[in-house]
């Protein structure tokens, strides 16, 4: 998993060709109900994420859960068969997205996701045509893995390539370099991917924009079909947060930050991307990340592996963030579950509010009344003009949107909007 992308956090169009499915094709392309006539996603099934908590090394700024030892991937897998069993009894809606990620998902062979594919199928309500993501290093990728993945049934590729310069990837402790991401894009290309994401982060101290919009123009010659841009972040318990806490490293000051992000969004879209959510850009919205969607919009998706979390109706759990103690617990038939919370009716609409207002199309008046029973206008009404006047919201075809600016301080215009929770009677 990559930096500033939610803790617990597929596309396609029926212009796809058919990819080349082995096994007598346990996945199809989506056809029919997934996608609107306008190619926006649709689903209202739940989504199914496996964290793979294994990576090559540790990247010098990512605080995600993930270990450099992969030798204990065997046994993990052999846990999370058991936790897919567990989960099987469970009353989940149909589930029609699989992510896998981490970690380094790509450090288990297509084989092994084939298997873990196999066993969800069989266990849980996944659907036969569910569209599969792979998050992937370049750096562990071959032209035959690529083929090999394809024909498991792995629709979408999500590329941690960082950047296309090898003094950043260097700094960043990535271990790979430009050249390889490159080459992974290129054979992913032959092996028939045509859904490939590519993570970019910015925002990393002692570069310009200059050397941003050269990093932004690279990725562009790849032509994919989505982008996250990152902004670095620096958790202190990290090598690089270690070195800015002593003051080694001096992080992008938050004015820089504000025009960067600004730059990028204003790039993209004069490129043809759509800048659909604060940190995703899609090329059309059939490309949009159809499992993300599901975090921001509150549909229920179960979280499986060490760390990974799980949401459905107004319960939230995650597992413990250990692989021996996923391994343990799995092996003496005890649940992974470490923790778990019900949100309130306060804390439901509050996180409605962050992650709508993260998003392109913003909030949904009519969506809010449906799911929590009040009318928006009437909580929130009094707050929306001079949302508008500062330029960060507008009124559009009945919903209120984040400008530019607006997913620029989204945070902050949901905290403002939440206080309004407070002050009702
Ligand atoms: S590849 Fe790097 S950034 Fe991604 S999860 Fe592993 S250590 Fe973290």
């Amino acid at each position: 998993m990559e930096p500033g992308r939610d803790k617990k956090l597929l596309g396609g169009s029926d212009e796809s060709p058919q990819p080349p499915f082995g096994k007598g094709g346990r996945f199809s392309l989506c056809k029919g109900g997934l996608f609107s006539e306008r190619g926006e996603f649709l689903s209202q099934n739940a989504g199914l994420y496996i964290h793979v908590p294994f990576c090559p090394r540790k990247c010098g700024y990512c605080d995600f859960y993930s270990v450099a030892d992969t030798r204990a991937i065997p046994v993990y897998l052999r846990a999370l068969e058991a936790e897919m069993d567990r989960a099987a009894g469970l009353p989940w809606p149909g589930m029609d997205t699989v992510y896998l990620g981490g970690g380094t998902p790509s450090l288990l062979t297509p084989r092994r996701v084939g298997r873990v594919l196999d066993h969800a199928v069989a266990r849980l309500p996944v659907a036969g045509d569910a569209h599969v993501t792979l998050e992937a290093n370049p750096g562990t990728l071959t032209r035959a893995s690529l083929a090999a993945y394809r024909a498991e049934g792995v629709r979408r590729l999500n590329l941690g390539v960082q950047s296309l310069d090898d003094s950043t990837l260097a700094f960043l402790g990535r271990v790979h370099t430009a050249r390889q991401a490159r080459l992974a894009v290129a054979h992913a290309r032959s092996a028939g991917f045509d859904e490939i994401g590519l993570d970019l982060i910015y925002g990393i101290p002692g570069r310009s924009l200059a050397d941003w919009r050269r990093d932004l123009e690279s990725a562009l010659t790849l032509a994919p079909e989505h982008l996250s841009c990152y902004i670095l972040s620096l958790p202190p318990e990290t090598p690089l947060g270690r070195r800015a806490a002593s003051g080694f490293l001096t992080p992008v000051p938050e004015d820089e930050a504000a025009r960067l992000f600004l730059f990028t969004s204003a790039f993209l879209e004069a490129q043809g991307y759509v800048h659909y959510e604060v940190s995703n850009f899609s090329r059309g919205l059939s490309h949009e990340s159809p499992h993300n969607v599901k975090y921001w919009n509150r549909t229920p998706y179960l979280g499986l592996g060490p760390s990974a979390h799980s949401f459905l109706g107004n319960s939230r759990w995650w597992n413990v963030r250990s692989v021996e103690g996923y391994v343990e617990r799995l092996g003496q038939g005890e649940s992974p579950e470490e923790g778990r919370e019900e949100l309130t009716w306060d804390q439901a609409v509050t996180e409605w509010l962050f992650l709508g207002l993260r998003r392109k199309m913003g909030l949904d008046p009519t969506e809010f009344a449906r799911l929590f029973g009040r009318d928006f206008a009437g909580l929130f009404g009094a707050l929306l003009p001079a949302l508008a006047r500062e330029g960060l919201l507008k009124e559009e075809e009945g919903g209120f949107r984040p400008t530019r600016r607006g997913l620029l301080k989204a945070d902050g215009m949901a905290r403002r909007l939440a206080g309004a929770l407070e002050s009702r009677t």
